[in-house]
């Protein structure tokens, strides 16, 4: 109940899906939960029962766009003042766009790197200077089975979760000495608003191609994020966390 006790935690894209699970499993293990999003008004309903439930103020909610690093220096000095410091940083927030090599246009795969990518080197970027005054930190950094693995219908989302694999390696050999944790966790199909655009049938067929046959809850990757931003994951850095019901291992 209390993995994350005296731990202060920054989400972005917290206002749904995986990045609002998170939020609820970190503040039930005992986190202070700042949850960022664009979309203002469903990240306060995640924090406000956040705080209805803890009976305490465990969570705020502000507007982070992810692609502006003046929205990131504000949601840093805000876990800061508000809770005193920042520990754990999620980078969740996240777009998917259809499309292979030659049929994506220019505006989607800006805004997908934008987003996915730059986004995630901004996140970083902000927090290590906050994680450096707590003595260190845990940052983990939602890529996907698709910066694993290739198929023929979303290049610009399998470069940008690729970029993230490796920009989570990169980011871990840099600040090990700061004792600043950095993974990537790679989510196979979860049950959450992104895959509304992915056709029924083809969902389906995408379940049954992992040995579970069938997706998550955003849960079930929570869980696997607590685990890397508490403290019994000491030892683990630049490492992939596949939570994808066995999906690549075939
Ligand atoms: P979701 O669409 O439910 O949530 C994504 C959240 O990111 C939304 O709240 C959205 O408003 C927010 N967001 C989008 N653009 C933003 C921006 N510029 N700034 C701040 N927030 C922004 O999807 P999800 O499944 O919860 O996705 C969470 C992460 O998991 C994403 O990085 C996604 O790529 C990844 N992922 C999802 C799946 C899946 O099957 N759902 C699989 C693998 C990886």
């Amino acid at each position: 109940m209390e993995r994350l006790k005296g731990k202060v935690a920054l989400i972005s894209g917290g206002a749904r899906g995986q990045g609002a699970a998170e939020a609820r499993l970190f503040a039930s293990e005992g986190a202070k939960v700042v949850v960022g999003d664009v979309l203002d008004a469903a990240c306060k309903q995640t924090a406000d029962e956040i705080n209805a439930k803890a009976g305490t103020k465990a969570a705020v909610a502000l507007h982070l766009d992810v692609t502006r690093a003046n929205d990131w220096r504000a949601a840093v000095a805000a876990s800061e003042r508000e809770f005193g410091g920042l520990d754990i940083l999620v980078n969740n927030a996240g777009i998917y766009r259809t499309g292979g090599i030659e049929d994506t246009n220019e505006e989607d795969w800006d805004a997908v790197v934008n987003i996915n990518q730059k986004g995630v080197w901004l996140g970083m970027k902000a927090a290590v200077p906050a994680m450096r005054r707590r003595g260190g930190g845990s940052i983990i950094n939602i890529s996907s089975i698709y910066g694993l693995i290739g198929s023929p219908g979303s290049a610009a989302y399998h470069g940008t979760k690729g970029a993230v694999r490796l920009l989570t390696k990169a980011a871990a050999v840099q600040y090990a000495p700061d004792r600043i944790r950095v993974n990537s966790v790679h989510p196979g199909v979860i049950l959450t608003p992104m895959i509304d655009i992915v056709p029924r049938e083809q969902l389906q067929s995408l379940m049954e191609l992992a040995p579970m046959k069938r997706g998550a809850q955003p849960e079930e990757v929570g869980w696997c994020v607590v685990f890397l931003a508490s403290d019994e994951a000491s030892f683990v850095t630049g490492a992939e966390l596949v939570v994808d019901g066995g999906y690549t291992a075939v």
